[in-house]
């Protein structure tokens, strides 16, 4: 027998419309390139996305063409959020970092229709105009009187064209299986592969992130997505936000500042923040430079890497709660939130160093386990390493025009490609990368604890562990480190001294190389693919 509720699609239509009647005067802040401080609320936010709407009707789009976005986190990105995919349009949210080969190949393979960019971007656009020809036209996301020169084919003004439109315009029915958003994978090796979000995945993602134990956001928060708005959809917080009704503030191309960001947190009254581990470095710089506090921020999400400890401590200085969450674009992006800190008295100060640092609990929508070789599932002891697979509705189920990948091998589950321990409780840690283990003597060593304890250490600004061949034990450890301010005198031996006691003393990396930088992807994380290519002709001092 089947329930009688009514079947209701899910759909971020009703985003918007719960948030009109709802929510209609909470505020939306931005800096953008022509406004240090553009506020506005969310009423006016969704009548311009339907004045949008409206004009981007005129282009005779169909259901499910892409448009595109090459933007900062402002309320024009935000507004061709909503606009594209409540017309049934798929938001594709192109990351600026990325080569600009691995460009011109998404903007290809997503055959995007329209390009919206940021006028910082219109430089790199007009680098690649020539070889994107299925591109019809580049909305540049300006006022007419902020209008750049340019030689993109057919620039148009993004302000014209919502002024070109009705607020009154009625977005179409959508059904809640169809496709709202894509974003592409920054994968360190081979093409970007591209994640087909659904009205439906969005909606729940959103339900889910909204819960107390995950991002735990309501009405009377104020939040700051650092993560861009082209990274995973900024880890969900546009589509959050406006449910709950919390005020949303949008620092712009300023999130690497942290002047910027202290004072919109302090004169917005920020109280909840998100974003990886490196933005924190420069908030927490400013901070210790400046003596300025940032009382009302209660909690920050930080995901996408690990977070070293110190950012962690450092922020218990200003009364500040790090959590740590761990997803993947092909997750939405959250499968795990680490909220231990709301347990803080059942550890001893060592014990919580040790659990805060994990990737934390499945949210509720997300399972998950660890599997060895054989794909036998491994038990929930903490100790137990093997390659993590997740399932849920807002879990990709296949690449978009790629189909038969190796992460969708077992039916109905997804593969990482991270490796975890998960505990007792339910904690899951990341170990590694399936590509970065390091196996020495048969055993393996986890780089992401190697490293963590070795940003412990002061003079230590960034390190990154690989393997290594060795010939007595196959793979050793090589520890590769940028030295922070004041730690040019720091050597090996010091580093390696320091790491005893906090690892197993077979885990001690067997050398240790300075240099000026660690290469990163276009999200921030260490590549190392790239770190082992350099170091092939290492040889370990024997
Ligand atoms: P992306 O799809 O660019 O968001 O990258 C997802 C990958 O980032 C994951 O598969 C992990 O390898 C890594 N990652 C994300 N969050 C964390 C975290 N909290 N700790 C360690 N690694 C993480």
């Amino acid at each position: 027998m089947n329930g009688l509720m009514m079947d209701v699609d899910l759909s971020i239509n009703a985003i918007v419309e719960h948030a009109e009647r709802c929510n209609p005067n909470t505020e939306i802040v931005s800096v953008t390139s022509d406004n240090p401080r553009h506020r506005y609320t969310y009423k006016e936010a969704f009548a311009r996305a339907r004045q949008l709407a409206d004009g981007m009707s005129a282009w005779g789009l169909a259901r499910g063409d892409r448009v595109a976005t090459l933007a900062w986190n402002d309320y024009r990105h935000f507004e061709t959020y909503y606009g594209a995919a409540c017309s049934g349009y798929v938001c594709h949210t192109i990351n600026p970092r990325l080569f600009p080969e691995q460009l011109v190949y998404i903007i290809n393979h997503a055959d995007d229709q329209y390009i919206f960019i940021d006028p910082d971007f219109v430089p790199l656009a007009e680098g690649l105009a020539d070889q994107v020809p299925g591109v019809k036209g580049w909305v540049i996301l300006a006022p007419e009187t902020s209008m750049p020169a340019t030689s993109l084919p057919n620039a148009l003004c993004y302000e014209s064209l919502v002024a070109s439109g009705s607020a009154d315009f009625q977005f179409p029915e959508i059904e809640e299986n169809e496709a709202c958003a894509l974003c592409y994978t920054s994968g360190t090796t081979g093409n970007p592969k591209g994640v087909m979000y659904s009205h439906r995945s969005t909606i729940l993602h959103a339900y889910a992130t909204l819960m107390p134990d995950a991002l735990g956001i309501s009405r009377r928060d104020v939040v700051l997505p650092i993560v861009p708005l082209f990274h995973v959809n900024a880890w969900g917080n546009p589509y959050a936000c406006p449910i709950a009704g919390a005020k949303l503030v949008f620092p712009g191309n300023k999130m690497g500042d942290g002047e910027t960001l202290a004072n919109l947190i302090n004169e917005e009254g920020v109280t909840l923040s998100a974003g990886v581990p490196t933005v924190w470095l420069g908030l927490l710089a400013h901070l210790k430079s400046s003596g300025q506090r940032v009382d009302s921020l209660r909690r920050i999400v930080v995901g996408g890497a690990a977070c070293p400890l110190s950012i962690m401590e450092d922020f218990d200085t200003y009364g500040v709660d790090t959590c740590v969450g761990w997803g993947m674009t092909e997750m939405s992006p959250l499968g795990t939130l680490n909220n231990s800190s709301a347990e803080r008295g059942k550890y001893s100060d060592e014990e919580f160093a040790k659990v805060r640092l994990k990737g934390g609990r499945a949210i509720f929508g997300v399972a998950m386990k660890i599997v060895d070789d054989e794909g036998r599932e491994l038990p929930w002891d903490g100790e137990a390493f093997g390659s993590l697979k997740v399932r849920g509705p807002w879990i990709c189920s296949s690449y978009y025009k790629l189909d038969g990948s190796d992460a969708h091998a077992e039916e109905g589950w997804f593969e990482t490609g991270d490796v975890a321990t998960i505990d007792p409780d339910g904690y899951m840690a990341i170990t590694d990368r399936t590509k970065d283990v390091i196996k020495s003597g048969g055993e393996w060593i986890s780089s992401i604890e190697v490293e963590n304890a070795a940003t412990d250490h002061p003079k230590v600004a960034e390190a990154a562990v690989i393997g290594h061949f060795h010939p007595k034990w196959s793979e050793r450890p090589l520890l590769i480190v940028v030295k922070g301010t004041g730690g040019e005198d720091l050597t090996a031996q010091e580093l390696l001294s320091s790491l005893e006691g906090k690892i197993a003393k077979w885990w001690i990396p067997e050398a240790v190389e300075f240099v000026d930088e660690l290469p990163h992807t276009a999200t921030g994380k260490v590549q190392k693919t790239k770190l082992r290519e350099l170091f092939k002709g290492f040889e370990f001092p024997s």
